[in-house]
């Protein structure tokens, strides 16, 4: 199959294999932000592939681990009440919250359903007059235009039932929060292809600059990957700092300008609370006073709600790249994806997940 065979071609990824071992020459420290690229890593062993002076940590791109806790339990207190549908990705339901989750309320009667796109809540608004529909609106700026299409929609039709409840992050301020971080460890990033995508590499040139910090879109494929870390040993090694684009396949310069146009539209930038991290500024999205209409924080008077994390949850040091999920001592064992502690263990693209759907729990479990 074009663009992905040549992609998880074993000869290809072995060269490049060799290639990062023969130009590694020191200790360095490089994350891949998204949880996609961490799950490739795990999967395909990529990082038992590179020599022991390259260590990968993992970063806070998993949408579903950066949700607060406070929304999720917003999102359950109104999944409760009468005459709500709840409505949201799938992964969101085995989320923990403070006390519950969105799959124990769904038992207990509330109306929480699965969606694979925002549309179809829209489409459960439109046929649902006398019910109230809440989207459980989260994630990067890869979802970010789908979610503004979808509000887009409803005010155009005057869909008066239609709310969302809005958490989404951004990338680059998350990588510039780490930056500034006194604990830092991280020498060289794998910036994040699918949100590239929407948004273009373009904005990732202050954060070199700023920071003097080699950055590489990277893909989803082991190929890509390796790549990816091939093109960051080489600058690295060499003293310099520059963007490159690896998922050139996929990403321009600009990235794609209707869908940053209708992101625009209907959301503004705000600072945001990520889960485990806390508050970093200028970080998230929220709606357009335009799309007040649409916010369920105000169309259901919600205010603000403060949650401590699970103590034993190591979460936030994993997001950061400081810790992996097997330093957690609840790792397989407290903490499984059958009965998970933290949301990193539940999300498709959470990096407790990937180490232990792919062999590392046996290191503990
Ligand atoms: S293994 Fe579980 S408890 Fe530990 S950091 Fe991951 S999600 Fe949190």
């Amino acid at each position: 199959m074009k663009y992905l065979d040549e992609y998880r071609d074993r000869r290809i990824a072995r060269a490049l294999a060799a290639e990062i071992a023969q130009r590694t020459t020191r200790n360095w420290v490089l994350m891949e932000i998204c949880g996609g690229q961490t799950h490739t890593i795990m999967r395909y062993g990529i990082d038992e592939m590179l020599p022991k002076s390259l260590e990968l940590v993992h970063g806070p791109g998993c949408p579903v681990c950066v949700t607060p806790l406070e929304t999720i339990d917003k999102a359950l207190e109104l999944a409760l009440r009468p005459k709500v549908i709840l409505v949201s990705y799938g992964d969101m339901l085995r989320v923990p919250g403070s006390r519950s989750d969105l799959m124990r309320a769904k038992a207990q009667g509330a109306d929480v359903r699965i969606a694979y796109s925002p549309t179809e809540a829209v489409k459960i608004a439109r046929s649902n007059p006398d019910r109230k529909i809440v989207f459980l609106a989260i994630g990067f700026e890869t979802t970010a235009p789908a979610n503004a299409m979808a509000a887009w929609q409803a005010r155009r039709e005057g869909l008066t039932n239609f709310s969302m409840l809005v958490s989404h992050v951004l990338v680059p301020p998350a990588i510039r929060a780490l930056m500034v971080s006194e604990t830092n460890r991280v020498q060289g990033f794998i910036a994040p292809g699918h949100v590239c995508t929407v948004m273009g590499c373009g904005e990732y040139e202050a954060l070199v600059r700023d920071f003097r910090v080699p950055i590489v879109v990277g893909g989803f494929e082991p190929v890509d990957l390796l790549e990816a870390v091939l093109m960051l040993v080489k600058q690295l090694e060499a003293g310099e700092a520059k963007l490159e684009n690896q998922y050139a396949r996929s990403v321009s310069y600009q990235g794609n300008l209707p869908a940053q146009q209708i992101m625009k539209e209907v959301f503004e930038v705000a600072d945001q609370k990520w889960r485990g991290i806390g508050l970093i500024p200028r970080s998230g999205l929220r709606l357009r006073e335009e799309y007040a209409a649409c916010d369920a924080n105000r169309v259901f008077d919600l205010g603000e709600l403060t949650v401590d994390e699970p103590a034993e949850c190591i979460s936030a040091q994993v997001l950061q790249g400081l810790k992996k999920p097997t330093d957690c001592p609840a790792f397989g064992m407290g903490c499984t994806p059958e009965n998970p502690l933290g949301a990193p263990m539940v999300s498709a693209e959470g990096a407790c997940a990937a180490y232990y759907h792919y062999r590392r729990h046996a290191v503990t479990g």
